[in-house]
C-alpha cells in the first residue's frame, strides 16, 4: 500500500467477513484505503480474493480485537504504512441466541469480552492516534438487540446495549478532538453469523416484525456505516444510533 499523507485511511475490524467484509468493499469504491482485521486466517485469505479488484489500496491483518497489544501494534502500524487513520468501524462480533436462564457466565463472559472490550480497546487505540493527527470518525456496530429486550439475548443484547452507550460517551468525550463517534444497529443481516445462529423459527419470529418484510443484505449496512465515517457527507452527526432495520424498531407490537 502507498503512504500519502492525502488518503483517507479506515481500519475495519471484522473485516473478513459479512457486515465487516462489505463495508470494506464500498469504502474501497469511495476511495478510501482500507486495514482490515480479523481473527480468522480463513476468512481473511477469502476476503482478499473477494477485494482483489481493489489490490495496493488495502491490507488484511490478522488479529484478535481483545488483544490490547495487537490492536495497538495495528493502529501503529497502520500510521507509519499506510497513513493516518481517518475511520474505525468496529465490526467484529459474536452472537448467540440462549434463553436467559441457560445462559452461562462463561458465555456472557465471553460475548461481553468480544463484543465490548474488543470494541472499547480498538476504539480507544484509534482514537488516541486520530486526536493526535486532527480527527476522524469511528463508526460501532450495534444491534437492534441492544435497543430492545429480544427473547433470548441476554448475553448479546446486553453487549450491544452496552456498544449503544459507549458510542455516545466516545461522542461525548472526544468531539473536542475532532471525532465523531456513531452506531449502525442492524435489524436482520443474511450473513455468516446469522445462518448460523438463525433457525426457522427465529426467522419467522423476525419477518413477522421487520416492516420490509425481508433480512437485510451486508451492503445495506455497509452504505450506512460509509455515510457515517465520512466527514464530507455526515459532518454535523456525532452520538447517533442509526437502527437499519426494515422498521423492525418502529414495529413494537403492531402488525404489520
Ligand atoms: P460475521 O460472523 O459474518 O462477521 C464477524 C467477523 O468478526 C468474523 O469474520 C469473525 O471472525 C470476526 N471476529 C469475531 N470475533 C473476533 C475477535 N475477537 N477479533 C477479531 N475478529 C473477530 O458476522 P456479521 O453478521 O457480519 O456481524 C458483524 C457485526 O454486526 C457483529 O458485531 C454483529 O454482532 C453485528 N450485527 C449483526 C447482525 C446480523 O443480523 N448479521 C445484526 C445486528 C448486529
Amino acid at each position: 500500500m502507498t503512504a500519502s499523507p492525502e488518503v483517507r485511511v479506515a481500519i475495519v475490524t471484522g473485516g473478513a467477513s459479512g457486515i465487516g467484509l462489505a463495508t470494506a468493499g464500498i469504502l474501497l469504491e469511495q476511495g478510501w484505503q482500507v486495514v482490515g482485521t480479523d481473527r480468522d486466517a480463513d476468512a481473511l485469505a477469502a476476503a482478499e480474493t473477494a477485494l482483489a479488484g481493489h489490490a495496493g489500496r488495502f491490507r488484511m491483518v490478522q488479529g484478535d480485537v481483545t488483544d490490547e497489544a495487537a490492536m495497538a501494534r495495528l493502529v501503529e502500524e497502520t500510521e507509519r504504512d499506510v497513513g493516518p487513520i481517518r475511520g474505525l468501524v468496529t465490526s467484529a462480533g459474536i452472537g448467540r441466541d440462549v434463553p436467559f436462564l441457560d445462559t452461562t457466565a462463561d458465555m456472557f463472559r465471553t460475548i461481553h469480552e468480544i463484543n465490548v472490550v474488543g470494541t472499547f480497546i480498538i476504539a480507544r487505540a484509534a482514537a488516541a492516534a486520530m486526536r493526535a493527527s486532527g480527527g476522524g470518525a469511528i463508526v460501532t456496530i450495534a444491534s437492534v438487540s441492544g435497543l430492545t429486550g429480544n427473547i433470548g439475548r441476554a448475553a448479546y443484547g446486553s453487549s450491544k446495549g452496552a456498544i449503544v452507550n459507549l458510542t455516545r460517551i466516545m461522542a461525548v468525550e472526544l468531539a473536542r478532538f475532532g471525532i465523531r463517534v456513531n452506531s449502525v444497529a442492524p435489524g436482520p443481516i443474511e450473513t455468516p453469523m446469522v445462518a448460523e445462529v438463525h433457525t426457522s423459527a427465529i426467522r419467522d419470529q423476525w419477518n413477522d416484525k421487520v416492516l420490509l418484510e425481508r433480512y437485510g443484505t451486508p451492503a445495506e449496512i455497509g452504505e450506512a456505516v460509509a455515510f457515517l465515517v465520512d466527514a464530507r457527507r455526515s459532518s454535523y452527526i456525532t452520538g447517533q444510533i442509526l437502527a437499519v432495520d426494515g422498521g423492525f424498531v418502529a414495529c413494537g407490537l403492531n402488525d404489520k
